[in-house]
């Protein structure tokens, strides 16, 4: 079964519950199983001042095409965006696919592997988390790509402050 990995954020008030409840909807999709969670991460908003964001990573192994899988990675952030913009503003749930098997797609609506997973260590560190020695289609390893970003403000939250309620 095809192997994808999909890069959350999160930086409305309670981001650490919305990724959490993500991730039980990434658990539910129909064909699919989510096989890897990341440890979570806290990192400073690129842009514009705002709150820092919580980011992770999940592994699925889905029979959904690439495609498919987008539509409902969008279907999920639409709702989360409903619930969000009655109380709290501009966006609040990113999803990316990150990685789709060693797949290179370059669609209109879809780049894999996403364009900036090499640039941002909210991206790489997860990412590493679920599988130390993932590559890109390339063959170019993401470890290499670490050292780059070593700039870029991101702390690794402890399990106590995260309480692991999704499957
Ligand atoms: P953003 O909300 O900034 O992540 O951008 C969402 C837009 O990026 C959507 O229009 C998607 O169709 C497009 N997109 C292209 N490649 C990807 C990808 N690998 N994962 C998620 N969205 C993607």
């Amino acid at each position: 079964m095809p192997l994808a990995y999909i890069g959350l954020g999160s930086n409305l008030q309670q981001p650490l519950q919305q990724i959490q409840q993500a991730l039980n909807e990434l658990a539910e999709l129909p064909d699919t199983q989510l096989s890897g969670v990341s440890h979570f991460y806290r990192s400073r908003a690129i842009g514009p001042e705002q709150p820092d964001f919580i980011n992770a990573a999940a592994q699925l192994n889905t029979e959904l095409s690439p495609i498919v899988l987008l539509d409902e990675l969008q279907k999920i952030e639409q709702a989360h965006q409903r619930k969000r913009e009655m109380h709290w503003g501009p966006r609040t749930l990113d999803l990316d696919l990150l990685l789709y098997d060693q797949q290179q797609i370059d669609l209109p609506r879809l780049n894999v592997p996403h364009p900036l997973l090499t640039k941002r260590a909210f991206v790489l560190l997860p990412l590493l988390d679920l599988d130390k020695n993932l590559a890109l289609p390339n063959g170019k390893k993401l470890q290499d790509y670490l050292a780059q970003c070593q700039d870029q403000k991101i702390e690794r939250l402890t399990t106590e402050t995260v309480s692991r309620t999704y499957p």
